[in-house]
């Protein structure tokens, strides 16, 4: 009995897995076909100036509109784009779309893209970046390339030559992410990178926890004594936004600014309510 309700089970999760590969198939086939239809957009989220809360950069983050599925987060697609070859276009979409929106933008803001390390590897990025570049008369001091520290795992000569390269163009180079995912810091010594993000699973921790305190001011001191600027990602409550500018952090990005979202559900009254949030914080050390 105990082996036929195994053997059940096995049919169970064979007909499970068959379900669960036909939907990736169906997927795929959409997504080949998600730029033509104009179904990819950018959403956009402001980082600030971590002393006047001023907005610096716009990161662009890809979201699929899809017809029936509604909006489908890049989780969820991005890693497909990358086992289907898809990645090179979409690739270079995105990075063309910021360019071009960013060059119309009212302020000098910067604009900045993300790059997987799949992605970083399969495609030219650099000509993707210099096309986009030339065709939309954006400056490259502009344009930010966020990467990870994956990209260093492969080849590391390699992607420290294409990383040099962009930096020739006048990009700058984030690393995203920073301390999850490579559990070396000997890569710190091939590239001078122009900013660490800080990954929000530290600023999360804040006030939970003396650790992620710790770890956070390390990371941030390790930035500044490398010559870099350092960003805190998801900050959601103001005791983390208050930590984090207690400890010096450059900018600042998360809910507790604004979610991503369309440029132009980006008005002046955001502006506003962006500084307010620091001015309290000023107001406080001035009392
Ligand atoms: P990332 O580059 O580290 O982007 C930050 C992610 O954290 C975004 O998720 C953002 O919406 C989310 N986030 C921002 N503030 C907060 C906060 O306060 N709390 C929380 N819990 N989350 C916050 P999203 O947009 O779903 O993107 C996820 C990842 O997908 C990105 O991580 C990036 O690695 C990748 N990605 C997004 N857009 C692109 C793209 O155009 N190309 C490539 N290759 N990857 C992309
Ligand atoms: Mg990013
Ligand atoms: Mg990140
Ligand atoms: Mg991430």
């Amino acid at each position: 009995r105990v082996k036929q309700e195994g053997r059940g089970a096995l049919r169970f999760f064979e007909a499970s897995m068959n379900a669960q590969l036909q939907a990736r198939l169906l997927l795929g086939q959409e997504l080949a076909h998600a730029v033509e239809r104009g179904e990819l957009v950018l959403h956009y989220q402001p980082i600030v100036n971590g002393v006047t809360g001023e907005v610096e950069t716009f990161e662009a983050l890809i979201r699929w509109m899809h017809p029936t599925r509604g909006m489908v987060p890049p989780i969820q697609f991005i890693p497909l784009a990358e086992e289907t070859g898809l990645i090179d276009g979409i690739g270079r979409w995105v990075i063309d779309t910021a360019c071009r929106e960013a060059a119309g933008w009212p302020h000098p803001w910067r604009v900045s893209v993300n790059v997987s390390p799949k992605q970083f590897r399969q495609t030219d990025v650099c000509a993707a970046i210099g096309d986009a570049l030339e065709a939309n008369g954006i400056e490259p001091a502009r344009v930010v390339v966020e990467v990870t520290e994956g990209i260093l795992i492969d080849d590391a000569d390699k992607a420290v030559a294409i990383l040099n390269r962009l930096r020739e163009m006048g990009v700058r180079i984030a690393l995203d992410d920073f301390g999850t995912g490579y559990s070396s810091l000997s890569y710190l010594q091939l590239f001078q990178f122009d900013k660490f993000k800080i990954d929000k699973s530290f600023v999360n921790r804040l006030g939970e926890d003396d650790r992620a305190l710790t770890l956070t001011r390390t990371i941030v001191n390790l930035g500044h004594n490398l010559g870099l600027q350092v960003t805190a990602e998801g900050v959601e409550t103001q005791a983390q936004l208050d930590v984090l500018r207690s400890l010096g952090c450059d900018q600042i990005q998360g809910y507790l600014v604004a979610r991503p979202a369309p440029i132009d559900a980006f008005t002046d009254l955001d502006r506003l309510r962006t500084k307010a949030l620091f001015g309290r914080e000023r107001a406080r050390l001035t009392a």
